[in-house]
Parts: C-alpha cells; structure tokens; sequence
C-alpha cells in the first residue's frame, strides 16, 4: 500500500544519518568507534558543509543530554524516539554518563536490524553483557531488554501500544526523564507529534524533551529540501510544524510543557565550543560559507522541560 511504501521510505531515512556521520567520523570531526559496526564502509565522499552540519547536530544534541545527566546525576531515564543506529548508549557508558536505563524506540524492522548488528559484533554487546547483573538478558528479533538498555519495536504514532510497551519494559514515570528525537517528528503529521510530544507531558513530572529537526521550510532553500525528499518517495508530512521558531515551541507549549526553547543551528554552531569549531573548520576546506549559513539555518533544535522536583531543568541551555 502507499503507507507502507511511505513508511520505508521513512525507515530508510537512519541509513542516511547513519552513513553522514560514519563519514564525518571517519574524517574526525567528532570520534564514535561504535558506528563502524552498524555502517561498515566509509561511504561517498559528502560535502564539506553536510559534515560541519552534522557535526553541529551531534555536538548541540549531546551539549543537552549532557548537561541533563550533568543535572540529575544520572538519577534518570532517557527514552530515544526514532533512535535508528544511534550509537549514543556506548559513548555515555565510555563517558561514565549513564543513565539508570537508556531506552530506544523505532520500527520494528530498524530494531531488528540494530538488534542483529548488537548480537553479532562483541565490541556491541560487551557493554550491555557487563552492565546487565543476571544470565537472563531478554533477547527477541524485535526488542532488547537488559539493565540498563533497552531496544523496543513500537510506531511512534501509536501511543497506547507505545506507553504499555515501555511499561512492560520497567519504565518508571517518577523518575527524571529526557526524550530525544533526532529527525523524527518530521516525519509524522502534526497531530501525530503533538500527540506524541502531550503524551511525554501527561507521562512525567519532571522531564526534558529535545527536538531536532528541519525549520524555516517555507522559504525556495526549504522547498528544495522537500523536492529532494519528495525525489526519494520521502515526504516531510510534518513539514507544517517546521515553519518558524514560533511553530515548533508551540508544539510544545500547546501540550503542557512548562519552559520551551529554540534555537536554528546557524545560532548553536557560534554558541558551541570555539575552539572545536576552530578545529573542524580546518578539516576541510570550505569554499562558500554563505551554503553552509544557508543550510544550518533551516534547523533548529528544540526543548522543553517541566520540572516539578526543581532540578532547575529550565536552566539548561547553550
Ligand atoms: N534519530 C536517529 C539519528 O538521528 O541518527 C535516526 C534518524 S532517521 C532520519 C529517522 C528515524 O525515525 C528512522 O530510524 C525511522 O525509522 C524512525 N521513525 C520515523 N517515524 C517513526 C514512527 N512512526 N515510529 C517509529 N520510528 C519512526
């Protein structure tokens, strides 16, 4: 059927993030040893602005996920929305920054493939085996349960099925709670993501939710963007709520959210460590400064927190 030749297409999106940022890694714009083991090959050589923008997604993306573990001590939970072959659950168990339980959700098939890649590769599952205290590690072709770390097959636009599967999976609604979404609300209607982004706010007292995705889409750079999509049988069916700042904080102060803010990326990128920034910028040589302006400023990231315990959760920014 047409949805699930849109849904593939969709699925298909985590092979593209995925393969960028093997190769900005594999350039050193930012270090991750684990992607190598869901992506083998390097890939096309990308241009030098898709790097710099994906290494300003990475960097502003873990600058708050950060900073929240940094703030609730990792006396948390984090739930990935649309996680993909995210390889976040190993860099914070290298970086000492774990949380009580890290959570992933995607569908079903994407899961599976992750799933397939964790099971056959020990640099993989060695981190998941050590923080897991019995013999008994649940492990099915479409979830993964352990301690710490959990992988669950689920669509995102199906929120009772959702919440019970979380459930199930010892998600604990008292506790401190970031979710992330990288390039996923997108990809759902609007009131879909509304009703993903109200669930989140009726689930947890005290919670942070991140946001990163497409923004200023109005303008001929963002009709191009879609056309690019659209190319591929890819369709942005959220594309209304990526017209402005504005747009994408309503989302969220429309359904329940305490504090919200926004920022493009052209913005986070001068607010992110300088020196860094120095040190990319002389990776590759970049001709038209004014492109990669152009693209950085036609995203944005987004959040927003509620914080009835007082963890001073509204503080975190850039
Ligand atoms: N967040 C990852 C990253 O940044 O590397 C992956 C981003 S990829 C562009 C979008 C992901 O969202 C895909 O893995 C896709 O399968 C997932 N996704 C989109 N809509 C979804 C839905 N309704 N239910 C579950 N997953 C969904």
């Amino acid at each position: 059927t047409d949805t699930d030749t849109a849904d593939e297409a969709v699925r298909a999106t985590c092979d593209d993030a995925t393969t960028c940022k093997r190769f900005a890694t594999s350039k050193g714009y930012w270090k991750d040893p684990y992607i190598q083991y869901f992506v083998r090959s390097v890939g096309d050589r990308k241009a030098p602005e898709i790097n710099r923008g994906y290494y300003a997604r990475v960097q502003g993306v873990n600058h708050l996920l950060d900073a929240f573990l940094r703030k609730t001590q990792c006396d948390c939970q984090v739930i990935n929305l649309g996680a993909g072959l995210d390889t976040t659950f190993w860099r914070l168990k290298d970086e000492n920054l774990m949380p009580r339980k890290f959570f992933e959700v995607d569908f079903p098939t994407v899961v599976a493939r992750k799933i397939h890649n964790i099971k056959t590769k020990p640099p993989l599952s060695k981190p998941i085996i050590e923080t897991h205290s019995t013999d008994s590690l649940l492990l099915d072709a479409h979830s993964l349960e352990s301690d710490r770390y959990c992988i669950i097959g689920a669509d995102l636009r199906d929120i009772s099925s959702l919440d019970e599967k979380l459930k199930k999976f010892q998600l604990n609604p008292e506790l401190p709670t970031l979710l992330l979404s990288e390039c996923v609300l997108v990809y759902m209607t609007p009131s879909h993501s509304s009703n993903l982004v109200h669930w989140a706010a009726e689930t947890f007292h005290t919670a942070m939710f991140i946001n990163y995705e497409q923004v200023n889409m109005s303008d001929r750079f963002g009709q191009v963007m879609i056309e690019n999509l659209q190319r591929r049988q890819c369709t942005l069916a959220g594309v209304e709520a990526c017209q402005t700042l504005d747009s994408q904080k309503d989302r969220f102060l429309k359904t329940g959210w305490e504090h919200v803010d926004a920022l493009d990326m052209m913005t986070v990128y001068t607010m992110l460590p300088q020196d860094d920034v120095a040190r990319i910028e002389r990776l590759e040589f970049l001709d038209e400064k004014e492109l990669l302006q152009q693209l950085l400023q036609h995203y944005n990231i987004c959040w927003a927190t509620k914080d009835k315990l007082n963890l001073g959760l509204s503080q975190l920014a850039f």
